[in-house]
């Protein structure tokens, strides 16, 4: 073997940990199946880092964005991903946005300055059995190597779907019409409920029936629904009270306020251990964004809400990391294998790269015999390292992006227009400890 780590996927993580590694002088081969034969159903081209979507990075702003935070501390932390956007920038306002041929290209062409580096054109179909192994394959897996990635995790903690319900921060739910319990209050009040009389109750339904849908793609066509996880317009289409029995089902839900059971109620739960956001139960959906925004705040209690995830339902393959991962991104089962991008159920370009960035430097702090101490959870790499490596709800795992409500809130006096101000503030004060 000449190389000491190898990282599979040459991607947005792959790529970022490859250049954290070997410009610290690590021999690393980088294996893309792009270039070798094989093609995922999204991507065009065989360039390394491409966009297979949008060309944009989203926000620049990083005094009052969660994302724009994230490029800040990329860039301080000297990111390819973020130097060969600065060198394939294109106008976009505030956000970052690149011309996605000279990104790639700029990619490669950093990535072919390092000698200690390979990158070869080929598809592994099964997980290396010596040596560091980074998979970075992101959420179009080749089919063989997921079934490999299911046998080393277990199969129920490798999903080939998301299934994603909104979640709304904590602080923006009016408490003064909604409450906290639990069906029949069972146990503790684990659920935030909102009550919805019959005539709000019927609107919701026609809203949820008339509203812009996102269709599949084409090769997206057979995703399945499961009945647990079906979206919450097709259950609505199935009949007037189909909600009224599923996830909006009022019984057992005494409304302090009234003393009665609400015709229906939308319930929310916990979805990450500091008790900032809260996921709408059952309501994963492939209504259009602006329509989810529109329709879920007319739902009693919500209607300020301020949501950090919108529901989706994707073809992408993700592991259930909080369970199965340690806090380095190690596969518990297995610690040589770490793994990079939006296979651990972090969402964007940004993200995955990101993860790739701290999935390099873990690698190179091992091999370097020195222990590694993780970016403070205020700050945006460790707000969503922290998520993806345990602090998320491992059961109701989805993809996430980066958002204030992964990080611990600033104190309570900070006022509201400043509180996205502290937050960028203090990620960037503690960022610099961490990074002396
Ligand atoms: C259709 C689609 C659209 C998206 N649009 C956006 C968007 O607009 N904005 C956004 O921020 N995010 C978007 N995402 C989400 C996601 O952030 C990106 O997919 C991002 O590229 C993920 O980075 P990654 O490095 O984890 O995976 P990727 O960038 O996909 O890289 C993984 C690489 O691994 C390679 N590979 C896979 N299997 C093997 C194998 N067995 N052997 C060798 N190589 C292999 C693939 O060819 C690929 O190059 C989109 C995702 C999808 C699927």
């Amino acid at each position: 073997m000449t190389h000491q780590v190898h990282i599979i996927g040459g991607g947005m993580a792959g790529t970022e940990a490859a250049w954290q590694l070997a410009r610290r002088g690590i021999q690393v081969r980088l294996s893309e199946m792009r270039g070798g034969g094989d093609m995922t159903a999204a991507h065009q081209g065989t360039g390394l880092a491409e966009l297979v979507c949008s060309n944009s990075f989203r926000s620049d702003d990083d005094t009052s964005n969660a994302v724009g935070l994230l490029h800040h501390e990329m860039r301080r932390c000297d990111s390819l991903i973020m130097a060969a956007a600065a060198r394939a920038q294109v106008p976009a306002g505030s956000a970052l946005a690149v011309d996605r041929d000279v990104f790639s290209a700029a990619v490669e062409e950093t990535l072919a300055s390092l000698p200690n580096l390979t990158v070869v054109r080929e598809r592994i179909d099964a997980i290396p059995d010596q040596g560091h192994v980074i998979i970075a394959t992101g959420p179009l897996t080749a089919p063989s190597l997921a079934t490999a990635i299911g046998t080393a995790t277990g199969a129920d903690a490798l999903a080939f779907f998301d299934a994603i319900a909104p979640i709304v921060h904590h602080d923006s739910i009016d408490m003064d019409i909604c409450w906290k319990a639990s069906r029949w209050d069972k146990g503790e009040a684990a659920y935030i409920n909102c009550p919805m009389n019959e005539e709000q109750y019927r609107a919701f339904h026609q809203g949820l029936l008339d509203g812009d849908k996102t269709e599949f793609r084409e090769w997206e066509a057979n995703t399945p629904y499961f009945e647990g996880c079906m979206p919450i317009e097709v259950m609505a289409a199935r009949g007037l009270d189909t909600l009224r029995f599923g996830p909006m089902k009022p019984v057992g839900l005494d409304n302090p306020r009234t003393g009665r059971w609400p015709h229906a109620v939308v319930q929310l739960r916990q979805d990450n251990k500091l008790g900032t956001l809260w996921n709408i139960v059952g309501f994963q959906t492939k209504l259009k964004h602006a329509e989810q925004v529109r329709l879920f705040r007319t739902i009693p209690g919500l209607q300020n809400a301020e949501f950090a995830r919108l529901g989706g339902l994707h073809r992408n393959t993700f592991i259930q990391s909080p369970r199965v991962l340690d806090r380095q991104l190690r596969l518990l089962r297995d610690p040589r294998l770490r793994f990079a991008g939006q296979i651990t159920g972090c969402e964007g370009y940004v993200e995955s790269a990101a993860i790739g960035l701290m999935a390099g430097l873990m690698t190179a702090a091992e091999l370097g015999g020195r222990a590694w101490t993780a970016p403070p959870r205020t700050t945006a790499l460790g707000a969503l390292l922290s998520h993806v490596t345990g602090d998320a709800e491992a059961e109701t795992y989805q993809p996430m992006n980066v958002n204030f409500g992964l990080f611990p809130p600033p104190p309570a006096d900070v006022k509201k227009k400043q509180r996205k101000e502290a937050y960028t503030l203090r990620a960037k004060a503690d960022l610099t400890t961490w990074l002396a």
